[in-house]
């Protein structure tokens, strides 16, 4: 697999033109940021940039936070009180260099070479520059660091200095900075406003060369360690208000290697007992092993990885790279530990102040389902972990019984201040059972179901007998809800709301059956412990069955909801084509008021149920896509895929370039915030699901392939009930299992085990 190499003049040939100008430096923090679940360091130059540039220097885990009151101007029954955001950790990142008394900076003197990148083969980030400094002393200086897949708490970053010309003294000094606060923008709500400073320090000193720094947020109470060493050990060290330093310093003769390794720990109080003592340990441990031994075991881990989800594009390699780095991204940013799950932006920014959404279950979770089933497990289990928070919730919303999924959060508690697009899209409870339906269908694995999925399915399902209603016709109808379109708020009947409650519902019985066949112990058990009722069951089941999907007759179109139609279409003509996205330009009434979508929200239900007949999902997909913005980012895959789906080739390679090189060409102009890991999610599903056409029905996997003409093949892997299969579509289909398998191209059964190359036909 190929470096991802995005700006390089290496080796005399200029790949991509060297800007050190701050935008881009902002975005490249972003894409060059190392993550391994637990945590994720953003890629700032460890030296720092010149003062009057702006940056986003931040470290973070996964799950950790600090609460803030929400004050609103008018308050309701059931706003939540309390927000939560993900914090800007002690930074650890920097180190300063002198040769020969001038100081190491990309500002000053001369750059004869410069190559920066993220290797996802080996799993770090790298900064190789040649540099001439102003009293003319040429070195070769590599900046590289990993965030270990292994040990998640471990951090390292290596300063490899090769001398060109140089015989003399490096000095290099380095620091841990407590003094650190979150990044705001007032004017740009998908960005928190500021917050000061979240953390109070409780230690910071040097003992025996390690640096040990505790924190303690301050009103969530949840501590943060961070213990530092250095390889060879620092020889000066000082700490200073929130601040600790030490200085190294060796002599290097022309043509000669040395290196530096700084070793960084962090932990919380919510995974660890003791944030100092576990730190040290892992510390003492990782040392030992040494940094070489730490950058191996990260390749060896990553070449299993790879060997499930590697995706490879035969005819466009430059896809096939930001496909796999979109990959990269998504196991980067998964949680794997207690309470913690998927960020919208992942580990690489604060943007939604490192807030959990339906993305994760919709968007991310697919991908994990089939090429990973232990950490999908673990992802899913997060709702299942914070599920009285999401039962407490439900009871502030006034529902008697049940769980509401918050709409966005870190705890579990609901962190939305704005309900409009917040707390009233309700289908978030039917994404999570559906993400963990899907999970059962792959994996089989039943035991899982019993222990915790069900669970959550069936309390999240029994809210939409208390939201709904049989009106006069008999038919179920579900109120006063928003949709995933975000320009549409406060409907009643939403298409994508009600099929998707009508598949959760269903599903929730049939699971129910299932267990009680299986295992009538565990079906009792939880009976009890759900308090779940005959009359209940019946309900459930009725309201599926009676479910109330809105569809226009004349136009022969789902409906997005039962006011949808009658509103007025946005005016695209006219409309000053900078004013993107709406929500940064229009009041919200303005945009509620007309036919205009954020992203994909009746489409999105098709291509998750496909459960319309071919026709109308064709034509509802023409009438959506006018009125569709995709000023969410989680839109454009959806369209590529359903663009597959219904056979419009052209559209769905157009969507999906848009989808795969979104953060690479920061094509939403907010990257610096954080990558967009649903989107990152909708690169792999647009192979997967929109090229390759995969579906998880309950027979088995379905494929109905329909291969951008200019590619030779697509090839990818993934887990059917424990077997591996792997397949590469070009003009025909090879298979190649790990055991016996069904598979369903178009129309037809396939009977795998081994190896299998079928033919297919796209108008099949
Ligand atoms: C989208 C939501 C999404 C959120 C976080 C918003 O812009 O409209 O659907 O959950 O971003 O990614």
């Amino acid at each position: 697999m190929p470096l991802l190499m995005m700006e390089s003049n290496m080796g005399g040939k200029m790949i991509m033109r060297i800007d050190l100008s701050n935008e881009n430096l902002m975005l490249h923090e972003t894409l060059y940021f190392t993550g391994n679940g637990y945590i994720g360091i953003r890629a700032n130059f460890e030296e720092g940039y010149p003062s009057d540039y702006d940056s986003i220097r931040g470290s973070y885990i996964n799950g950790y936070y600090e609460s803030y009151p929400i004050t609103y101007g008018e308050s309701a029954v059931g706003f939540p009180k309390v927000g939560e955001k993900m914090v800007n950790l002690m930074d650890g990142q920097g180190i300063r260099i002198k040769i020969g008394g001038d100081q190491f900076s990309m500002f000053d003197g001369q750059i004869n070479a410069f190559d920066r990148g993220l290797d996802i083969e080996k799993g770090y980030a790298y900064r190789i520059i040649d540099w001439t400094s102003p009293s003319g002393h040429r070195m070769k200086i590599e900046f590289r660091r990993l965030t270990s897949f292994v040990v998640k708490e471990v951090a390292v970053i290596s300063v490899i200095f090769t001398s060109i010309n140089y015989d003399g003294v490096v000095e290099v000094l380095s620091s841990v900075e407590g003094e650190v606060t979150n990044y705001a923008s007032e004017d740009d709500p998908r960005v928190a406003d500021d917050h000061g400073m979240l953390m109070d320090i409780q230690q910071n000193e040097i003992l025996g060369g390690t640096v040990i720094f505790k924190a303690s947020t301050k009103r969530s109470n949840i501590e943060v360690g961070l213990c530092a060493l250095h390889e060879p050990r620092m020889h000066q060290m000082m700490v200073g208000g929130h601040r600790s330093e030490g200085i190294t310093d060796f002599n290097i003769t022309k043509g000669e290697s040395k290196r530096v390794d700084k070793y960084l720990v962090f932990t919380d109080s919510i995974r660890h007992t003791d944030v100092t003592n576990d730190g040290l340990a892992i510390l003492s441990k990782v040392v030992d092993q040494g940094a070489r031994d730490l950058y191996d075991q990260q390749s060896l881990y990553l070449e299993e990885f790879w060997s499930r989800s590697k995706v490879e594009i035969l005819g466009n390699q430059a896809v096939e790279e930001a496909v796999n780095y979109s990959v990269y991204q998504l196991l980067a940013s998964a949680g794997t530990s207690k309470q913690s799950q998927i960020s919208a932006k992942g580990l690489s920014g604060e943007g939604y102040e490192g807030h959990y959404f339906w993305d994760t279950e919709i968007y991310m979770i697919p991908f994990f389902t089939l090429t990973n089933p232990e950490l999908a497990k673990n992802l899913l289990s997060y709702r299942y972990d914070t599920l009285d928070a999401a039962k407490a919730r439900a009871r502030e919303m006034g529902h008697a019984l049940g769980a509401k999924i918050p709409w966005r959060t870190i705890s579990g508690i609901e962190s939305s201040a704005y309900f409009p697009a917040g707390s009233a899209q309700y289908h978030i409870n039917a994404d999570v059972a559906y993400a963990m339906i899907q999970y059962y269908i792959v994996t089989k694995d039943l035991s899982f179901m019993i222990q915790k999925a069900f669970e959550v399915i069936y309390e999240t399902a029994r809210i939409w007998l208390d939201m709904g209603h049989f009106d006069e016709e008999g038919r179920f109808r579900i109120h006063s809800v928003t949709g995933p379109d975000e320009y549409t708020a406060i409907v009643n009947n939403n298409y994508y709301t009600n099929a998707m409650a009508q598949y959760h519902m269903k599903w929730a019985m049939k699971l129910l059956n299932t267990i009680s066949d299986y295992d009538f112990e565990a079906f009792k058990t939880l009976e009890s412990k759900i308090g779940i009722k005959a009359r209940e069951m019946d309900m459930l089941l009725r309201a599926a069955d009676k479910m109330y999907l809105p569809f226009d007759k004349k136009k022969r179109i789902s409906v997005q909801d039962d006011g949808f139609m009658e509103k007025k279409p946005w005016d695209f003509e006219s409309e000053d084509e900078k004013k993107r996205p709406l929500l940064l330009h229009f009041h919200p009434l303005t945009i509620y008021r007309h036919q205009v979508l954020k992203q994909a929200d009746t489409v999105l239900a098709h291509f998750l149920l496909d459960n319309e007949d071919d026709e109308i999902m064709k034509r509802s997909y023409h009438f959506y896509e006018k009125l569709t913005t995709h000023d969410s980012s989680l839109s454009p895959c959806v369209y590529s895929m359903m663009a597959a789906r219904i056979g419009e080739g052209q559209k769905a390679y157009d969507y999906f370039m848009k989808t795969v090189r979104l953060d690479l060409d920061n094509l939403h102009h907010n990257t610096k915030d954080g990558l967009h890991i649903a989107n990152a999610g909708g690169a792999y599903m647009g192979i997967v699901y929109g090229f390759a056409g995969l579906r998880i029905t309950e027979d088995g996997i379905v494929i109905r392939p329909l291969l951008p003409k200019k590619w030779q093949s697509i090839t990818f892997s993934y887990f059917y009930q424990g077997i591996k299969v792997k397949v590469t579509v070009g003009k025909k289909i090879k298979i190649v299992t790990s055991g016996p398998i069904s598979l369903c191209v178009y129309n037809r059964w396939y009977e795998v085990d081994g190896e299998r190359t079928v033919t297919y036909n796209e108008s099949n």
